[in-house]
This record gives structure tokens, C-alpha cells and sequence, in this order.
């Protein structure tokens, strides 16, 4: 019997190919029998067919026959078939980013040395590295300026606030011993 008769064979006679198998060509059913390990002479023939015997996609473990038309089932745990659709999953999610970066990130020239170069839409970014922001911020005295004068003024709001907050605690420590 070649595999292309077998496979006929079962197709037509899901419950009783093998009780066929065995009463037309015993020689045949005997060999695969012997040859192959499996529970049921039907695994036996699968793994003849299909040379399969039914490992893990995860783990290469033995996994279970379901029959000869379904097979092996792909993973032999819930656990293993988990680790692998969470695994698929996430390479979705990143998948999903990459397409979706146009959403977040754009195109545009660095101011400096005019490449082009990407950036978060967030971000006021106007140059494509720390290189080029360097030349830039240099560049630019004025901007210098006014940083050095917000954090300048930023500085005496904190040295007033903190001042504010002790004499109030002073106030209060005297109201307390009032
Ligand atoms: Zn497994
Ligand atoms: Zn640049």
C-alpha cells in the first residue's frame, strides 16, 4: 500500500481503516506496528506518513494525538502555548509601533548642519544631536542670556519662597510659645 492509497483509505473510512489496513495487507499493519511507538496503531501511521511524532513548538516536548486527520496537537501544554502568543503578542504591539511612529515622530532639518533627522512631535527639537545643539545653543548668545536670566530669577523666587516659609514657621513658633 503506497500513502496515497492509505490516505484514501482513511478519508473514506475514519472509524474503520485500521480493522481495513489490517485485513488487507497484515504484513503491512505488523511493520508499522512494530516500527513506531504511539498508543494507537492510528498514531503509528501518522508518524509513517507525516514522519511527525508530535513535539512542542516551545519546548520539544512529546505532545498529544488527537487523531490522524487533526495530528499532533502544536504545543503539549497551555502553559507553552501561552509563553508563545504572548511572545507573538508583543511582537505585534512593536510591529504596531513601528507603523503607528509617523503618529508620533517627525521629519526635520537640523538646524545646523541641515540634515534631516527624526524627532518626537513632543519634543521642540531643533537639532539632530547634542554635536549640532552645542553649536547651535553657541551660536545663539542672546538665548544664553535668557536662560541664564529665567534660572536667575527662578533661583531668587526660591530663595524668597524659602524665606517666606521660615518666617512663617518662626510665626508660628512664636504664636506657640505665646
Ligand atoms: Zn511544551
Ligand atoms: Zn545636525
Amino acid at each position: 500500500m503506497n500513502n496515497e492509497e492509505i490516505l484514501k483509505l482513511v478519508n473514506n473510512n475514519p472509524d474503520s481503516y485500521v480493522q481495513i489496513i489490517k485485513a488487507r495487507d497484515k504484513k503491512f499493519y505488523n511493520t508499522i506496528n512494530d516500527r513506531y511507538t504511539g498508543d494507537k496503531f492510528g498514531e503509528k501511521l501518522y508518524q509513517y506518513i507525516y514522519s511527525n511524532t508530535g513535539q512542542c513548538k516551545n519546548c520539544g516536548n512529546k505532545t498529544k494525538f488527537k487523531s490522524f486527520t487533526t495530528g499532533y496537537t502544536e504545543y503539549c501544554s497551555k502553559k507553552c502555548s501561552n509563553i508563545v502568543t504572548s511572545s507573538k503578542r508583543s511582537e505585534t504591539v512593536i510591529e504596531n509601533n513601528r507603523n503607528n511612529r509617523h503618529v508620533h515622530y517627525e521629519t526635520k532639518k537640523c538646524l545646523v548642519c541641515q540634515n534631516d533627522f527624526e524627532s518626537l512631535k513632543s519634543r521642540k527639537q531643533k537639532c539632530c544631536s547634542a554635536k549640532c545643539s552645542g553649536i547651535y545653543v553657541s551660536s545663539q548668545p542672546n538665548r544664553i542670556e535668557k536662560i541664564k536670566e529665567t534660572k536667575f530669577i527662578r533661583n531668587i523666587k526660591a530663595i524668597k519662597d524659602k524665606r517666606k516659609d521660615l518666617t512663617l514657621l518662626k510665626n508660628k513658633k512664636i504664636s506657640l510659645t505665646i
